[in-house]
């Protein structure tokens, strides 16, 4: 089995596979192609992956020779047009949002499989991509905003008077939210954090932080430990609530998600208005809309000295680390289905296999993905 790595596109640092892991997987008889300068932004050169035991070739050759593309970004149409059919191709596809995607994946006759709809099962926690570079997001932003903010986050006690310290308020506490919680905690910061799940009040409690409750959040078991879209009614009751809190706190952290929906919008411009000279909000969940009413993906918004930065790769900018866990996550789902002697095995009664693959043999697999493309084009 031959696997191959491109390099990402621009303003992407990262790279699927580190040289690390690709020795370890190259044990496993796989052999692996790797683009030239692939790993370049993440400190990885092309000796690095040659003394691991990779070959370094042309993005021309990498597609051509490879049974299984491996990408974290999906590849443009003009390399997936290059791709043989049958050929596999794994990435964070983002199908939800992507159908034009798909579509190109199913003519094109190409088994993809997706890294973002892995089930959150326990069994699948070691390759979920969503899980390690939430991580990475969670924790890099509130370092970016510690580097924005003018103040200590810490309490100081020092002979040139005390310092009090930092409110820091998160908002969603899933992967990005508990991280976030646990680094702004560990800088010495007051931690609140607000999420309509109340099955994580405890995980915020038991990292030091206070759990902003708002009654009347809607939770729904088929949404499997998601959060859902809320009414009306209790949109307008948590804008309240956050706003009370919002303009205590010094930095706001925005991390609420809906999966395959637009982000929600929780904090509003007057909050923004009313919030403390010099306070920031970081807003990582911008590339679906953000949270914040003022945030623009990809800028930093300055509003009434309020600092507003739109942020959704913050895992871009700890490229080692980040390439590190990606690597091993894809690591482990190849090895669902390549044994070992390095031949293809795959077996679609798996349920994560299952609920991965997005298209095979010309057709769309995915059910939920098949149902979201048809009532885009009916
Ligand atoms: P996510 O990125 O989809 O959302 C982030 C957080 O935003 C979630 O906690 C969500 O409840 C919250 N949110 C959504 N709407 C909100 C609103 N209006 N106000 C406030 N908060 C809001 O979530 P995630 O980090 O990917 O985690 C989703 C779920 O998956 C969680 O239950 C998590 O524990 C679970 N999970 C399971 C596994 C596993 O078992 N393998 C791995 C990772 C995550």
């Amino acid at each position: 089995m031959i696997v191959g790595i491109l390099k990402e596109p621009q303003g992407e640092n990262r790279v699927a596979m580190l040289p690390e892991t690709v020795s370890s997987i190259i044990k496993s008889k796989i052999k692996i192609l790797v683009e030239y300068g692939a790993g370049i932004n993440s400190l990885a050169g092309d000796n690095d992956y040659r003394e691991a035991g990779a070959d370094i070739l042309s993005r021309e050759e990498v597609i051509l020779r490879s049974d299984i593309l491996v990408t974290i970004h999906a590849p443009e149409k003009a390399d997936i047009e290059k791709m043989k059919p049958g050929r596999i191709l794994i990435g964070v596809l983002n199908p939800f949002m992507d159908p034009e995607l798909v579509n190109r994946l199913q003519e094109r006759a190409l088994t993809s499989f997706s890294l973002d709809v892995i089930p959150r099962s326990t069994r699948a926690q070691k390759m979920d991509v969503l899980s390690s570079q939430a991580t990475v997001a969670g924790y890099k932003a509130v370092l970016d905003a510690a580097g924005r903010f003018t103040g200590f986050l810490p309490m100081l006690m020092t002979a040139a008077g005390t310092i009090r310290p930092a409110k820091v308020l998160i908002l969603g506490a899933g992967v990005a939210g508990l991280q976030a919680i646990a680094t702004a905690r560990r800088l010495g910061a007051v931690v609140e954090a607000f999420d309509v799940r109340s099955a994580v009040k405890e995980e915020v409690q038991s990292l030091g932080a206070g759990f902003v409750e708002v009654e009347g959040a809607q939770e729904d078991i088929a949404a499997k430990g998601y959060a859902i879209e809320q009414s009306e009614e209790f949109k307008k009751k948590q804008r309240q609530v956050v706003h009370e809190h919002a303009i205590k706190s010094d930095i706001i952290i925005c991390t609420a998600q809906i999966p395959g929906r637009k982000a929600p919008l929780i904090l509003l411009r007057d909050t923004v208005e009313n919030m403390k000279t010099g306070s920031v909000v970081i807003d990582i969940a911008a590339s679906t809309g953000g949270n914040c009413e003022l945030t623009r993906n990809n800028e930093i918004v300055a509003h009434k000295q309020v600092t507003i930065v739109g942020n959704s790769n913050f895992p871009s900018e700890m490229p080692v680390d980040s390439s590190r866990m990606f690597g091993k996550n894809v690591m482990n789902f190849l090895e669902l289905f390549i044994n070992k002697e390095g031949e293809l095995n795959l077996n679609f009664e798996d349920d994560i296999i299952q609920g991965s693959c997005i298209t095979h043999n010309k057709e769309i697999l995915h059910l939920k993905v098949k149902e979201a493309i048809k009532k885009i084009n009916p």
